[in-house]
């Protein structure tokens, strides 16, 4: 999973011999992972992504190739610079891709990947209107918090934030913030998918396994962020 290969966790340096019989090798990860061979692997990565409709922040890029380098390293028992020479940017970015999938069991763990956002455009959004969105994606992150879904709740702190973000250039005259239309594109399929989960009865305000009156919580949430969910697609109609 993308978000257990940070960049410093498989720098183990002159490592001996491991206990599954593969040869030891002398460089550790850290060193390899600062040379021109390393970064333009990691910019190829990138740039398949890219052609797949993903982004990923470069720091994951970099944790996935460290670790499938030190894989690499053990299996074939080359060092590290003659391992990278077997990596290929497809195979790391069908890693990546594959590891991100929604699809796959552990994704909702996988964070940082997004899709990229073809549709720059803005529309004016009333503060109103605005509070409404922060407090719906506030309700989605605890939701997925406290069922376990931490991409989810990545994603809706990460859309918080740029939702706060054009606020916080508003002057005293201005009653509208431009916001892009993806945020609002995005915040509508993530409440839908927590309001999902909750009619489903997948998630709950609490997961504890007792039943003790959280379901009638529950099924008052659901309909407020499906609510919530048509005021994003009536927002983003605005752009035509
Ligand atoms: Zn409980």
């Amino acid at each position: 999973m993308i978000d257990q290969c940070r960049p410093s966790s498989p720098c183990r340096r002159n490592s001996t011999q491991n206990e599954s019989g593969f040869t030891h090798y002398d460089v550790a990860v850290s060193d390899v992972a600062g040379t021109p061979a390393f970064d333009s692997l990691v910019l190829q990565v990138d740039a398949v992504l890219l052609t797949r409709g993903l982004a990923i922040q470069e720091v994951a890029v970099r944790g996935v190739v460290a670790h499938m380098l030190e894989a690499a390293a053990l299996r074939t028992g080359k060092d590290l610079a003659e391992a990278l020479k077997l990596l290929s940017p497809e195979a790391v970015a069908d890693q990546i891709a594959a590891a991100a999938d929604p699809a796959v069991e552990g994704a909702q763990s996988v964070h940082s990947v997004r899709p990229v956002r073809i549709d720059l455009r803005t529309v004016q959004v009333s503060l109103s209107d605005l509070g409404h969105v922060l407090m719906a994606l506030s309700q989605a992150a605890k939701y997925a918090i406290a069922n376990g879904d931490t991409r989810t709740a990545d994603h809706a702190v990460d859309l918080s934030t740029e939702v706060g973000m054009p606020m916080t250039a508003m002057s005293k005259s201005d009653f509208e913030v431009a916001l892009p239309v993806g945020v609002l594109d995005e915040t509508q399929t993530l409440l839908n998918k927590v309001a999902q989960h909750l009619e489903d009865e997948e998630w709950s305000s609490c997961p504890c396994g007792q039943v003790h009156g959280q379901r009638d919580l529950d099924a008052k949430v659901a309909p407020a962020l499906r609510a919530d969910s048509r005021r994003a697609d009536r927002l983003r109609g605005r752009a035509g």
